[in-house]
């Protein structure tokens, strides 16, 4: 369906009254009620919810180097299928996307994609080795234009190091993406470090382990006055860290993921692998901080961590197990599961906390943008009834690795537009 015009007609604009959006090539050029249809194709959407595209700060996409378990390709599939018009592509690839090259060839797939758009993530230091700082500005230079930066997979542990990387993106008001995982405190780490461990004696990842990064990084970021991220929060400890931060007015953000606000470490009594994940399932008193830090705004915004492995790299016993699960297709209905049906935030909380948030985060421009005549026709169409087990055997992701197979849960994207084209109609990619 590449029709210029559509007139999408009755949604609940973020939740509110309903209303018709009529979108003309790219972009959004009325809305209101009553509108005439003219030779637009008419979208019924009558008990639905309209948001803007969804945007992901924290995606693995996996090309150059891992394509048997994704590509940019599938990946951006995923994405569309989620409701997503646009995802940052963390740098953990073979090679690393430590240069402007790396970090081009991935924009330049994104590009050819078509389903979503694609914001690559440079490393912060050369081959995530956590020793040398990348070459930042090349990257930002560079026409991928990069603003954020991470490791992730890895910590960037070395202070002096993380130093130099905060002073470095503050002169393009970049920001830095902190996996935060103090190595040493996880060595041999296989699981939350609690009840649980204990009882089934796998090595414990302790909350400290994160704690202390965001503690030592909030501090750093406030001493030379730049922006720090700190990606995927999973303790009530780092909650209150990030809540004490803000509190002192410094520029600290932070993401949750989809299975932080929904699983705990009980799971990890059936040794399935497709529960093992970096940072591990805590408890169930972590899980009720985060909701609550989301609602509250302490969490800024929720972030995949879609993190695909091929079947033999989580079809094996717990402790080869990779860590890291698929998330881009299941992301919205978790939240509305966890957040939405639990009274938390409303429809235009989660189009806060999954679009404009993190387009505001990582500076990305023509999303997370509101609803409104002349804004670029970025949209997601989701209907809040449906009801239904998820079946990774459906995934456009090249990776099963989910922990909801089977799981009923709550929404589905019905359509997904990116700058006024659908790439999902009725919850299939067009
Ligand atoms: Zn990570």
């Amino acid at each position: 369906m590449t029709m210029s015009k559509i007139l999408i007609r009755g949604a609940k604009v973020l939740g509110g009254e309903p209303a018709d959006v009529l979108i003309d090539g790219e972009t959004i050029v009325e809305t209101g009620t009553g509108i005439e249809a003219g030779d637009a194709t008419v979208i019924e959407a009558a008990g639905q919810i309209l948001l803007p595209g969804l945007v992901d700060l924290h995606t693995h996409l996996r090309e150059p180097g891992r394509e048997d378990s994704e590509t940019v390709l599938t990946g951006t599939k995923a994405a569309a299928v989620g409701g997503f018009t646009a995802v940052h592509a963390m740098a953990n690839t073979f090679p690393v996307a430590d240069t402007a090259g790396v970090v081009e060839q991935v924009w330049r797939l994104g590009k050819e994609s078509g389903y979503c758009d694609v914001q690559p993530v440079g490393a912060v230091t050369v081959g995530l080795e956590g020793k040398q700082l990348a070459e930042l500005g090349a990257m930002h230079d560079s026409a991928a234009g990069v603003k954020v930066f991470s490791d992730d997979g890895k910590c960037v542990d070395d202070a002096v190091i993380m130093r130099r990387a905060l002073e470095y993106v503050k002169a393009f008001d970049g920001v830095v993406a902190q996996h935060a995982q103090e190595p040493r405190l996880t060595e041999g780490a296989q699981m939350n470090e609690g009840i649980v461990s204990a009882e089934l004696g796998l090595g414990g990842w302790p909350a400290v382990a994160e704690e202390s990064i965001i503690a030592r990084d909030v501090l750093l970021a406030a001493h030379v006055g730049s922006r720090v991220h700190i990606c995927h929060l999973s303790t009530a400890g780092s909650v209150e860290i990030v809540r004490w931060a803000k509190s002192k007015g410094w520029n600290v953000t932070a993401e949750v993921t989809p299975h932080h606000l929904l699983l705990t470490d009980e799971l990890v009594r059936t040794y399935n692998p497709v529960y093992k994940v970096n940072p591990p399932l805590r408890t169930e008193a972590d899980v009720m901080a985060l909701r609550e830090a989301l609602a509250d705004g302490t969490i800024d915004c929720v972030a995949t961590d879609h993190a695909p492995h091929p079947h033999e790299d989580k079809d094996c016993e717990w402790a080869a197990a990779a860590m890291g699960m698929v998330g881009l297709e299941t992301a919205l209905s978790v939240v509305q599961q966890t957040m939405v049906d639990t009274g938390l935030l409303d429809w235009a909380g989660v189009a806060d906390r999954m679009s404009m948030r993190p387009a505001a985060i990582g500076r990305l421009e023509g999303h997370g943008r509101p609803v409104s005549a002349g804004e670029p026709a970025n949209l997601t169409l989701v209907d809040p009834a449906y009801r239904g087990a998820v079946d990774p055997a459906g995934f456009a992701s090249r990776s099963r690795n989910t922990p909801y197979e089977g799981r009923e849960l709550p929404g589905r994207v019905t359509h997904t537009f990116l700058r006024g084209r659908a790439t999902v109609v009725d919850g299939k990619l067009a």
